[in-house]
């Protein structure tokens, strides 16, 4: 069964994953510049050290390469039929991804948290290489974002794209925005999970999904 999300041949939907045009002109790349170097200067830095030169150029565009989720992932393409003859093992038998590794910028503070995530999901009629889902979680990771819509936006997208029996999203993650301000700076673990379809209705496929992971959790 085709899914409308698809358009024909070249990938998901835009909508369905958030994608943005950004375009930059030149002007106002220099205009940026300008401003990131009047503020390193006003909070102390010497912006004009052989070091330091290019330090507003390299934070604009490291800043905006970082951000790159936004731009979409021409690898992340295709959905794949498989069988779905709707016996019990279809809608239990659980694909489960993890730990994949991510970096994301919280758009509260412009600092980065970063962490693991474990991505599965019950095929119903189509699968997607595992590989993607690693790309899907950095897709919506790599912007200016919170880890709760990361988990929603991963389990929404997958939601669409291959409209499975379920869809389970497990996040832990530090956030440097709490760790290098403030008094608490031990390291701390925020975590969060999303669930869809048959793993919101049965603990067991989450206990399931959590054991898969490697997690001692439920
Ligand atoms: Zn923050
Ligand atoms: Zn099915």
């Amino acid at each position: 069964m085709a899914h409308s999300v698809w358009t024909d041949g070249d990938g998901p939907d835009p909508a369905v994953l958030g994608l943005q045009q950004r375009e930059l002109t030149p002007d106002q790349i220099k205009r940026f510049e300008g401003y990131v170097a009047e503020m390193f200067t006003a909070f102390g830095m010497d912006v004009d050290t052989p070091g330091t030169r290019d330090t507003p150029r390299r934070f604009v565009k490291g800043l905006f390469d970082v951000t790159n989720g936004y731009d979409g992932d021409p690898k992340l393409v295709r959905v794949f039929p498989t069988e779905c003859r709707g016996d019990p093992d279809c809608r239990l038998s659980q694909v489960v991804e993890g730990p994949i590794s991510f970096f994301a910028m919280c758009e509260h503070h412009v600092m980065p948290f970063h962490g693991q995530a474990y991505v599965g999901y019950i095929a119903h009629e189509h699968i997607i290489g595992i590989s993607k889902l690693t790309r899907l979680v950095r897709l919506f990771a790599r912007r200016f974002t919170l880890q709760e819509r990361i988990g929603r936006q991963v389990a929404d997208a997958l939601q669409a794209l291959l409209a499975p029996h379920g869809v389970a999203v497990y996040l832990e993650a530090e956030h440097l925005c709490m760790q290098m301000r403030g008094v608490n700076e031990q390291s701390s673990l925020t975590r969060t999970t999303h669930w869809r379809g048959n793993y919101d209705s049965n603990a067991s496929l989450r206990e399931e999904f959590f054991a898969a992971c490697g997690l001692k959790r439920g």
